[in-house]
């Protein structure tokens, strides 16, 4: 499959950079650099590119459709052991199945139904599968996820499921402009964060390590907000090219 190493030439200066940026953030935030996680977001890219971050050691990959995600793993299935998949798409009922067999996260678990058949369809022997609750944080029509009042009663339940492993909350803010808009849904998920450990805990549940925001260009805002584990796509790969996309096309 990765016929040519050229293409993917620019890919360990640019996850150089990346992480460069990521260590930049945290110091400024008075945090660890190893306290923020870097998903690298192959969506659209070949298996090919994925192999190629692995090679600049890049372990964990994001995707955004269930089709093209499984496509490469199968793909690159020689390497699965090395290799950590996040599902960070809308994800339908009908597709929990291959997520529940297939992937090792899934970052937007948006419906406590979409989690039950998930729990239901983990095959055992094999770990829990590792669950962000997505949180629609900008209450946009448009995005799917819990409204921040939903969100308590979302992840008392997700930790509850038996094949599942609540991780923490996921979000895609609204892109907005200038510092203090773009600023306030993501100190608006930390706080969401606090509150919903502290009603685990209350509980008796394990808390949450995981906040995941941020993206190729809000990824050090996000980090001074508290992010754990950044998104980031165009920024190692490049621009996407949507022709091939959701039909589990490597391009
Ligand atoms: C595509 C995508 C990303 C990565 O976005 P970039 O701007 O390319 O870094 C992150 N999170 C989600 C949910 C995405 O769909």
């Amino acid at each position: 499959m990765p016929q040519d190493t050229a293409p993917h030439a620019q890919l360990a200066p640019n996850l150089a950079e990346v992480r460069r940026r990521i260590a930049d953030a945290a110091k400024a935030a008075g945090r660890a650099p190893e306290a923020v996680t870097l998903l690298a977001v192959s969506k659209t890219f070949e298996a090919g590119a994925v192999s190629a971050a692995l090679d600049a050691g890049q372990r964990a990959f994001g995707e955004n459709y269930v089709q093209e995600g499984v496509a490469k793993i199968a793909t690159l299935a020689s390497l699965r052991e090395e290799l950590q998949w996040h599902l960070i798409g809308p994800l339908q009922s009908n597709k929990t199945r291959l997520v529940a067999e297939q992937f090792d996260w899934v970052h937007s678990v948006d419906r406590l139904r979409i989690a039950e058949r998930l729990s239901e369809q983990r095959p055992l022997g094999i770990a829990s599968l590792q669950i962000c609750v997505q949180v629609n944080i900008s209450g946009e029509e448009s995005k799917s996820g819990f409204t921040p009042q939903e969100t308590d009663a979302a992840v008392l339940a997700v930790a509850r499921l038996p094949q599942l492993r609540l991780r923490g909350l996921m979000a895609i803010p609204e892109p907005a402009e200038g510092e203090a808009p773009s600023r306030a849904p993501l100190a608006a998920m930390r706080k969401l964060f606090d509150q919903c450990n502290a009603a685990l805990s209350a509980a008796g549940l394990a808390p949450m390590d995981t906040l995941s925001m941020g993206m190729s260009a809000d990824l050090e805002t996000a980090i001074l907000e508290g992010a754990t584990m950044v998104r980031v796509g165009t920024a190692i790969f490049g621009a996407r090219d949507y022709a091939g996309a959701g039909k589990g096309l490597a391009r």
